[in-house]
């Protein structure tokens, strides 16, 4: 690691020499470092970004500045996103950010931000799979579907007591064949699930047990 110097900045001139030092002189008092960033070591390339992002910043902030940086000496998306997260891992060593070694290890959100340096149009996540999701979805509903928001959350009935099931949880037995009734039955109920919904008969709350499925498939 490079000395650091209160008040002074790394540069990035490139000179074929590598790593030049001036000597103090009466105009110009100051010592300062001349960089070729190709042969900066990742060791040094930490201390360089921390100089000029402060600490803990997103993992997206980060990749802006290395881009900035040493983009110009690390061609293409694949190179350069392993890079960051070798690098964001030496920059934030106790933070979850640490352990992601390869793309499928962030967290959707984070993970949509991360794709954004690269591609401004990469698309939302669902937050329980990580799949892709069409459009631009709010940040209060980033699922694929009622399925993948309840999978994270215990659903409970407000109706019940703790000695008696109310008429719509003992009716869940219900059958799911194909006959004609069982159909119509099949139907009233989704209709009476809507209802219970709007009249707040169900509460959800989030479940702190729950694993993401994004998170399952992490090597
Ligand atoms: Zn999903
Ligand atoms: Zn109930």
């Amino acid at each position: 690691m490079w000395p650091t110097f209160p008040g002074h900045r790394w540069t990035t001139l490139r000179l074929l020499s590598g790593i030049v030092s001036t000597s103090s002189t009466q105009t110009n008092p100051l010592p300062y470092y001349v960089i070729d960033e190709k042969s900066t070591a990742n060791h040094d390339k930490v201390p360089w970004i921390r100089q000029e992002l402060g600490d803990g910043v997103e993992l997206a902030a980060f990749c802006i500045k290395f881009i900035e940086l040493f983009g110009n000496k690390l061609h293409g998306n694949v190179p350069q996103k392993g890079a960051c997260l070798k690098l964001y891992a030496m920059y934030n060593p106790d933070s979850p950010g640490a352990t992601w070694k390869q793309e499928g290890d962030i967290p959707p959100l984070d993970r949509v931000d991360f794709q954004r340096v690269w591609d401004p149009d990469a698309p939302c996540l669902c937050l329980e799979h990580g799949k892709p999701l069409k459009g631009r979805p709010s940040i209060h509903d980033m699922y694929c579907n009622s399925k993948c928001r309840d999978a994270g959350r215990i659903v409970r009935c407000t109706q019940c007591t703790a000695d008696k099931r109310c008429g719509f949880c003992s009716m869940e037995d219900i059958t799911r064949g194909d006959s004609k009734l069982d159909k119509v039955l099949q139907k009233n109920r989704i209709q009476m699930k809507r209802m219970r919904v709007v009249l707040g008969h169900e509460t959800r709350v989030v479940d702190p047990t729950h694993e993401p499925a994004w998170t399952k498939r992490r090597m």
